[in-house]
């Protein structure tokens, strides 16, 4: 289902009309949200969002429109996610007490045993409590992952008060000084079991009181998520979720409709069966799979080149108008630019008013040599960021460090300098140029 975006995505990329490309790609991602899990109400407001910025934003002049449109839905639908940032997974304080929630079969157990092996490899003293007095195998479960991670185990399989145990268990561990203390918890699905399983979670929530509570759900889980969540979340205010089976062909879909319910955000995904496969959430990654793209990361990176193309055209105005100077960091950029973007003088055409028609001397001063401008390159991978931002700090001694670090002759190292020296040169002529011009031509 969530294949469809996928195919929206190309069949957009493909359509010859702008406007009308923009119409059907939306009703395609409604549909392929809507059938692959996501609420409608949160459909609705997604391509609210989408279309209300498409409205108030323009395009940048470089980029095609619609590339620029597909990073406006990855960027609001990133955003839901939690946008650039990763997710802060570390505990927020000492000792740290989790209880996860979920449906039987979501893979509650698993996470759990997962999770208490994160923590210890990242220097934690993990501690388990096995609160699943539903199931008879529960406890044995949680103790043979127990012993595979080396992580201690707290149950007591002769008992069914979980609210019991979960509260002697943390007990017990907090004594022993232990930092993070995960309780596994009871799922259950069968007729009728609901409200009791929903009764149990309250009271074990408000006996222990946890700094966090998980939500496990499984990436197969579909619309039914937004109900599920919203229901834990009434009796344990869930802080976190995690997403099961993201090795299976589920996409995950059901995530965005329990984030929705609960304003959670996603920590980790389980990617196996193995108490090592789990991954920190990384939501540009999501959005990348959940929207099927090797198409949009492509689109993503040269989105990423084009506001540096801006921000270096930004500057180059700056210099121009004769405030401030290109640092040789700017000249580095320059010559990213410069080889997927074309020429400097290329660059200049974007500048208002310094338009195709203004001879240029800039031609033959940046027409460089592709080898030349490795050298550069490589010289400045040599400086520091100091000498980047300020040259002019940049002596003979420097000059001779340079080369060495670089492999280069001082010699090179004093071209790059010159070359520098002489573009900043060039951008100050033309402002009177300009003027110039404007004086026997009249305003071009
Ligand atoms: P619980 O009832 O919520 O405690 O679920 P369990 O932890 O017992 O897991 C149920 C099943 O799902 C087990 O067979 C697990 O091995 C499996 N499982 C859990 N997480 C993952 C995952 O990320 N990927 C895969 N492929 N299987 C998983
Ligand atoms: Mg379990």
């Amino acid at each position: 289902m969530l294949d469809n975006i996928k195919d929206a995505v190309k069949k957009f990329l493909g359509n010859s009309s702008y406007d009308k490309a923009v119409e059907e790609f939306i009703k395609d991602l409604q549909k392929a949200l809507i059938t692959s899990d996501v609420k409608v109400s949160l459909v609705l407001s997604l391509s609210n969002n989408i279309k209300q910025r498409l409205a108030k934003e323009k395009s940048p002049s470089v980029m095609e429109r619609k590339e620029w449109f597909i990073s406006i839905v990855y960027e609001e639908l990133s955003k839901f996610f939690g946008g650039d940032r990763a997710p802060n997974v570390l505990p927020s304080k000492l000792p740290y007490v989790i209880m996860m929630v979920g449906v039987q079969g979501s893979g509650k157990t698993t996470t759990t045993a997962k999770m208490a092996y994160f923590y210890k490899k990242k220097g934690y003293k993990v501690g388990l409590v096995a609160a699943d007095t539903y199931r008879p195998a529960a406890y044995d479960q949680l103790v043979q992952l127990g012993k595979q991670i080396q992580v201690p185990v707290f149950g007591d399989p002769s008992s069914k008060d979980a609210v019991g145990i979960s509260l002697r268990g943390k007990e017990e561990f907090l004594s022993q000084k232990f930092e993070v203390i995960i309780i596994d918890t009871a799922g259950r699905h069968g007729y009728g079991e609901e409200t009791s399983l929903l009764e149990e979670m309250q009271s074990i929530y408000d006996a222990v009181k946890p700094d966090d509570v998980i939500l496990v759900i499984d990436a197969s889980i579909g619309q039914k998520a937004y109900d599920l969540a919203s229901k834990f979340h009434k009796v344990a205010p869930i802080g976190s979720i995690v997403i099961t089976k993201m090795d299976g062909t589920a996409k995950g879909g059901g995530a965005l409709s329990a984030v929705a319910a609960t304003g959670a955000q996603i920590k980790f995904i389980g990617t196996g069966e193995k108490v090592n496969e789990l991954e920190v959430f990384d939501p540009r990654r999501f959005v990348s799979r959940l929207l099927g793209m090797g198409d949009i990361n492509t689109i993503i990176e040269k989105m990423k080149e084009v506001e540096d193309y801006e921000d270096l055209q930004k500057k180059m105005e700056d210099v121009i108008e004769g405030k401030g100077k290109l640092t040789l960091r700017d000249i580095y950029r320059q010559f990213v630019a410069l080889r997927k973007m074309g020429p400097l003088s290329k660059i200049l055409q974007h500048i208002p008013g310094m338009g195709v028609n203004l001879p240029s001397p800039s031609e033959d001063q940046v027409k460089l040599g592709e080898d030349k401008i490795k050298k550069f390159m490589a010289a400045m991978n040599s400086m520091t960021y100091k000498e980047l931002d300020n040259p002019s700090i940049i002596d003979r001694s420097r000059i001779r460090r340079i080369a060495e670090g670089s492999g280069l002759t001082a010699e090179d190292v004093r071209e790059l300098m010159r070359q520098y020296e002489a573009t900043n040169k060039m951008l100050k002529t033309l402002k009177k140029r300009k003027k110039d011009l404007e004086k026997m031509f009249g305003n071009i």
